[in-house]
């Protein structure tokens, strides 16, 4: 396939280039011909009006396109308001047929499904280019329907977007059809000739810092870690409610991972209610990361991961590029990421509102990435154009960038913090002397056990007090009535250890061994086990001791403070009895 990249400038200039094409095509084998036309212009007319050019001086070309937030050609960014690439393929095997359909929940599953009809039933396609409108639309539903379609079928492509983010009347078009602000344009390509290969780069990272999703629905991103998720965003990012605020947070998109896939997500807008509306749907009870952008980072992953697009030694490259690469790089630098790719062949495409691919089979909407699909026909005409060799201004020098030492600090630090946290955290539920749970834990977790009990399922209590313990004190001192304390506790954990049991230190000398499962006859048993092990030991200065305990079984729609009161009265039983006995009740 041949292509030709046009700048819209003047009708003049246009309908010669237009010309051109046409000689170009009647010298040459030259088949279906087909124009992608990208705006950064809003105005419908004026897309209209070049349209009307092509219908008139090319009357067998197809064509689509959509607004954009800017547009690509020779492999990099290219001012001009409305551009254009018109493929020729130049075998007759090749085919191409676009489809323009209205993007509505109650279409879409209809419509993707006669699509995938189309699909089953001509073998020819190979590739499935989409351009969107996305905002606002069912993206998720969109994307798992494509992703039923013939496993062997690429699918990739880009959102409409605008030049000015608080614009958002993106739309988009294809010949014979209007213009429309809810559509979806598809480009089925393919044939026997036809080879397609897609892939995608991201070269963001992500901090460390994770954040939970806890409330969210669709694109709507309402809670992280169950605060508002505004406020996180501007307690982190520093952001607030502006004109900026898409620019400013667009170097920080979510990261999470999606089916298996690094996924990111970038804001697009704020609820009243301090909800977020993300550019894709957001999946509850993932975890999310900021992920943050570095020059030299991601001019090595381009390489790295762009040589798969070189070494498939393609025709042409369609790119699908994030506007927040572009926000990113900004126009001097915007280039540089996009540039080598034009060595291995003719690229250009649009800045867009989100990307799409297919990946493993899963169709995914991106944000801040990449795509770039590389077509060809017939075998490979040029040799491998190794990506490494091409210079990059900004990866030559060995200087570590100061965002990527800021960001390692950073990580360092919540690593760190991390760390202290957990620790923090188990000596906030540990009893110091024993290392068991201490009293405001176990009687949480028994709570919870209580509360969380299946109808039929077993759970047993027992309640353990050393006998005489204050004489021990008062006789051979409190170190002495420590060790006692701590041979206890030891005894709990050995005779425990098999089982899913909670063991806690109730008060000084008392214990509480929580029996998810058990009855209580097994916990009687363990009981009298522990019992008899604790009065065979004799202690140096105080010799011998004995334990008295206290075993229930938890009943139907008995509550944690029942249950507590009837162990407690075993226990006391035991106590009254004599001591150094297991009483159930
Ligand atoms: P009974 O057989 O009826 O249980 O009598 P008792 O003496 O064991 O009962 P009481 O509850 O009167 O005594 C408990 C004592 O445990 C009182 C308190 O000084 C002591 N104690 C509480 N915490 C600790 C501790 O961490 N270490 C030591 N050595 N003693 C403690
Ligand atoms: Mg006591
Ligand atoms: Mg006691």
């Amino acid at each position: 396939m041949k292509q030709f990249q046009i700048t819209y400038k003047t009708d003049k200039s246009f309908i010669k280039e237009l010309d051109e094409i046409n000689k170009w095509r009647s010298d040459n084998p030259s088949y279906a011909t087909i124009f992608h036309i990208y705006s950064e212009d809003m105005e419908e007319a004026h897309i209209k009006h070049v349209c009307d050019i092509i219908d008139e001086k090319m009357p067998d070309a197809q064509y689509l396109g959509c607004t954009s937030n800017a547009n690509i050609l020779g492999g990099a960014w290219e001012n001009a308001k409305i551009i254009m690439n018109c493929t020729v393929c130049e075998y007759p095997t090749t085919q191409a047929k676009i489809v323009q359909m209205p993007f509505s929940q109650e279409t879409l599953k209809e419509d993707v499904r006669r699509l995938k009809e189309y699909c089953e039933d001509n073998p020819w396609v190979k590739a499935v280019e989409i351009h969107a409108t996305v905002i606002g639309m069912p993206i998720r539903e969109f994307c798992e329907e494509l992703s039923t379609l013939r496993r062997d079928i690429q699918v990739f492509g880009g959102g409409a977007c605008v030049p000015n983010m608080d614009n958002k009347e993106s739309f988009v078009f294809s010949k014979g059809n209007k213009f429309s602000k809810a559509s979806v344009v598809f480009l089925l390509a393919g044939g026997s000739d036809f080879h397609a290969y897609s892939t995608f780069i991201s070269g963001w990272r992500p901090l460390k810092r994770k954040f939970k999703v806890t409330k969210s629905q669709g694109q709507i991103l309402y809670e992280l870690d169950g605060q508002p998720a505004f406020d996180i965003y501007k307690k982190f990012l520093k952001v607030d409610r502006n004109a900026k605020l898409v620019s400013n947070t667009l170097e920080f998109p979510l990261f999470m991972d999606h089916n298996g896939i690094d996924v990111q997500r970038c804001l697009w807008s704020v609820g009243d209610d301090d909800s977020i509306i993300m550019v894709a749907d957001m999946t509850e009870a993932t975890d999310v990361r900021f992920a943050y952008g570095d020059p030299q980072t991601i001019l090595s992953s381009i390489r790295r991961d762009g040589q798969t697009i070189a070494d498939f030694r393609p025709d042409i490259i369609q790119i699908f590029s994030c506007a927040s690469r572009k926000a990113f790089w900004g126009n001097e630098n915007i280039s540089d990421e996009t540039i080598l790719f034009n060595s291995v062949a003719p690229s250009s495409g649009f800045y867009t509102s989100g990307e799409f691919l297919r990946v493993n089979g899963d169709v995914c909407n991106f944000n801040t990435t990449l795509v770039l699909a590389a077509m060809r026909e017939g075998e490979p005409k040029k040799e491998v154009v190794n990506l490494y060799d091409t210079k990059l201004d900004n990866i030559e020098s060995d200087k570590i960038p100061l965002i990527s030492r800021l960001v390692s600090f950073i990580d360092a630090f919540t690593a760190e913090l991390e760390e202290l946290n957990a620790k923090l955290k188990q000596a906030s539920i540990t009893d110091g002397l024993t290392r068991l749970y201490n009293r405001a834990e176990i009687e949480r977790r028994i709570r919870n056990a209580v509360e969380q009990r299946a109808p039929k399922e077993n759970l047993a209590l027992i309640m353990f007090d050393i006998d005489n313990f204050k004489s021990i004190n008062d006789v051979y001192g409190h170190k002495e009535g420590d060790k006692v304390i701590i041979a206890l506790s030891d005894i709990l954990i050995r005779e425990t250890s098999g089982s899913f049991s909670y063991l806690g230190r109730w008060g000084g000398e008392e214990f509480m061994v929580l029996l998810p499962g058990q009855d209580i006859n097994e916990a009687a048993k363990l009981a009298e086990k522990i019992r008899k092990e604790f009065a065979s030991i004799s202690y140096d200065a105080a010799g011998p001791q004995t334990v008295s305990v206290g075993v229930v079984q938890a009943k139907h729609g008995e509550n944690a403070d029942a249950l507590y009161v009837r162990v407690d009265k075993a226990l006391y039983k035991a106590k009254a009895n004599g001591k150094n006995q297991v009483v159930t009740m």
